[in-house]
Parts: structure tokens; sequence; C-alpha cells
């Protein structure tokens, strides 16, 4: 096993990573900003280092200060957790050539996916549907290109190869504009991602979001924990998550799940790792693979009973896989509800003082969270403060425990976003299921 660990990280992840690896009887290593050193993960380290200053270019994202840590820490691996640095095939790269284990998959299947023209030819490959697009990257031959989007059909979507969080994108809904969106895609591409590539695909109109969760151990075993709906959306924010997606069928969920594992094996995948699709008249559309550990993991856990960043640790360790696809059983139903620090109703974000926090309880309810009476908030990083979980014996049951556990917090000093979970809670559509990922913004007036 793994004796000592760094995590690259903050907030509620950084704390998940640390109860993991203290239940495996791992050694933590608590990296952080100087404005940091009151977060609950680093309260409970066994060794902390301060890596910089407030502003994340300079702590959380700085390569060598975190390897330094490892080193001068005599740790062995580093979680990068999600978001800064846990996509970033060079950190992964030099974090291994630094000596320390990267708890993720290889530089190369970072690379792999962070590219999603290769990532889409892969899953072509392995036998993953796609969305109806264009064989590879966009060409400047103009009659060639009327002629795909032609084929496809309008509205059709340009995309950035390198694009990321939103960003990149272009819906073009007739022939006119087409050519116009794509000199103009290529160079917010060329500006933002310093790689000009773009591709086409299909715009779907009204698309659920679902995805699909694996682990593989890169030594031949891979599996499916099945898949997360993920269609409450703001701004390409996912609001609300849960397990299993309302409807889809459990030969739905083997089709897919079986695909997502092949494609795990062909690239040689190691550690956790997500397949998005985009969900439309029964039929799953991949449009990316995140190569890590992602905020929704909770809902998958709850349902399958299997700790993900505990079996992420032991990949790092270099051990087989023991679970096999027969023994992931999906009981029940789970909710999470991710809590900001931002105006229920602007949505600006909200950093403070937190005087008086109250958490809520009872069965079926998980809170992973950093926050504690006396925290102070900073206005540096995501406004994301934590993630209520709620999982009952079905969705009704999941929903009621969820709302009920709302109630019971009190949350004093910041403003969050709970008034709006409790209003989704109560409306119809979602007490239904199977919203697509337009229902909130719709429903926000946006
Ligand atoms: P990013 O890496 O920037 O998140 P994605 O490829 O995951 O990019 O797409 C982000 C979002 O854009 C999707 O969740 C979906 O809302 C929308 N989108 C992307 N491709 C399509 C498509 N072909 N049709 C409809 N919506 C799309």
């Amino acid at each position: 096993m793994l004796a000592k660990v760094v995590i690259a990280n903050r907030g509620e992840i950084a704390l998940r990573i640390l109860r993991a690896c203290h239940e495996m009887g791992i050694k933590t290593v608590a990296v952080h900003s100087s404005i940091d050193s009151n977060l609950k993960h680093v309260l409970l380290a066994d060794e902390t280092v301060c890596i910089g200053p407030a502003a994340s270019a300079d702590s959380y994202l700085d390569m060598p200060s975190i390897i330094s840590a490892a080193e001068v820490t005599d740790a062995v691996a580093i979680h990068p957790g999600y978001g800064f640095l846990s996509e970033n095939a060079d950190f992964s790269e030099r974090v291994e050539s630094s000596g320390f284990i990267f708890i993720g998959p290889k530089a190369e299947s970072i690379r792999l996916m962070g590219d999603k023209v290769s990532a889409i030819k892969m899953m072509k490959e392995a036998g993953v549907p796609t969305v109806p697009g264009s064989d590879g990257v966009l060409t400047g031959n103009s009659d060639e290109n009327l002629k795909i989007a032609r084929e496809i059909g309008y509205p059709v979507i340009i995309k950035a190869s390198g694009g990321g969080g939103g960003r990149g994108m272009r819906v073009v809904h007739a022939e006119a504009a087409l050519l116009n969106a794509i000199v103009l895609t290529q160079a917010e591409a060329r500006s933002a991602f310093s790689n000009e590539d773009v591709y086409m695909e299909k715009f779907l109109e009204t698309p659920r979001h679902i995805e699909v969760q694996i682990l593989a151990d890169g030594q031949g075993n891979a599996i499916h924990l099945g898949e997360r709906d993920c269609s409450m959306q703001r701004r390409h924010q996912k609001v609300i998550e849960e397990a299993p997606a309302p409807g889809i069928t459990e030969k739905q969920r083997k089709f897919i799940g079986d695909r997502c594992v092949k494609a795990c094996l062909d690239m040689g995948y190691r550690s956790a790792g997500t397949f998005e699709f985009l969900y439309q008249d029964n039929e799953f559309y991949f449009i990316e693979m995140n190569t890590r550990l992602q905020v929704e993991h909770p809902v998958t856990e709850m349902i399958t009973g299997v700790d993900i960043v505990k079996e992420q640790l032991n990949i790092a360790a270099g051990e087989k896989l023991k679970l096999s696809q027969k023994d992931i059983k999906i009981q029940g139903h789970a909710i999470e509800c991710r809590m900001n620090a931002e105006d229920p109703k602007s949505f600006m974000p909200s950093p403070g003082d937190i005087k008086l926090w109250h958490m809520p309880g009872g069965p079926g309810i998980r809170i992973d969270s950093h926050i504690y009476s006396g925290y102070k908030v900073p206005p540096h990083y995501d406004s994301m403060i934590g993630k209520i979980i709620a999982h009952g014996n079905n969705r009704d049951s999941a929903i009621t425990r969820m709302s009920n556990a709302l109630k019971e917090i009190v949350i004093e000093g910041i403003k969050t976003n709970i008034p709006l979970h409790q209003e989704i809670l109560q409306h119809s559509a979602f007490k239904n299921g199977g919203t697509n990922i337009h229902y909130l913004e719709k429903r926000l007036g946006l």
C-alpha cells in the first residue's frame, strides 16, 4: 500500500481524499495556499506544506512547488483531485519522472482524451456510439465542409478539439452561417487553447447528460459502475446529479457500460474515469471522457457501495482490481445537490465568514463538505462549499430525504444556493425525472 500521499487540491475533495487515505492507514500531506491554512483537511492532515500565495496559478497550479512538497515530506504519490492539475498530462508526466506515483491515468491517456478529435476516433474504434459528425478535424476546403454539414443535417455544432469548460463551441442553424462560424471558432480555439483544430457534430436539441463511471487497473481489468444523470445544469455547470439515470434500463446500462469498459481496455486506461454522453431519443452519443475523479462520484458510491477513491489508491499502489462486473449491484437511488456560496437568485459569489453551520443528518444522508462554524470562505476559488447526498430505496425516497435534509440545514453569514435546490426539488418535472440539459435555464428564465 502507499505509505504517504500528497493531496494536491483543496476544499471538499481534499477532505474526501484525506478520509480515504486515513481509512486505509495512509499518511497524508496537505499542500495548501497561504490563505487556506484553516481548511478542514489541512487541520486533519499528518503533515502540511504551504506551497504559495492565494492565487491558484502560484499554488495549486504550480507543479514544481507540489512536487517539491512531495520530495521534502518523503511522500510516494500525489492525488490531484478534480480541477486544477487533474487533467494535465504534463503534470502527470512530471510527477512520474520525478519518481512519484500519479494517482490517475498515464499521461498518454490524459493526452489522448484531452484532444477531443483523437478521443472520438478512439471511441469509434472501440464501438462506443458517438455524435454523427465530421471524420476528424475540418480542413480549409469550404465545399467539403458544406457537404459534411448537409449530410449531417442542420443544426450542427462546430467544436474546438482542444476545448474545455463549455468554451470553443458554436451552433450553426443554417448553411449561410457555416463557413464564417468555422473560421471564428478556429480563431477562438487558436487564442484560447493554442490549437486551431475544430470539428463538426450534429447539434442535439433536447439531450440529457448521462455519464458512465469506470474503474480500470491498467493491467487488463476494467469495470463500469453504472451511469449518472447530470442534466440539471446552469451554464454547463452541474447543479444536481443522480444515479441511476431515470428510465435507463438494465439492458441499456449493460450496452453502454460494456462499450466503455472495452474502450478502457483498448487504451490500457488506469484509475477512475468518466465517459460523458448526450442522450436523446433512447440513444447515447459520446462527447468526451474525463480522466479523473468527478465532483458527483458520491452518488455512484451510494448506489454501488464501492469507494471510488479507495479503488484509485489501490490501483495506484499497483494492485489489480478485486471487483468484477458481477460484483456491481445497483441498490436504490442517490441524489446530490452541490452547495455553492452564492446568491440563489443572482448567482453572484458570496464568500465570507460562516457564523453558524448546522449539518443535516439521518438515514441515507451523506455530507461531503469542508466547512465549519467560524470558517471563512475565501473569494479566490470555486464557490462550491460542499455536497449533500441523499440515498433511498427508490428515487422518491431519495428526493424526500434530500428535501428534509435541505430543511435541516442552518447556515449563517454567507448566502448559498440551498433555496434554489429546495425549489427545484418541488418542480413536478424534476419529480418525474428525465429532464433535458436546458430545463433548468429555461425554468430560471435565462
Ligand atoms: P467541454 O469539454 O467544454 O465541457 P463538451 O464536449 O463536454 O465540452 O460539451 C459541453 C456541453 O456543450 C455539453 O454538455 C452540451 O451541453 C453541449 N454540447 C456539446 N456537444 C453538443 C452536441 N453535439 N449537441 C448538443 N449539445 C452539445
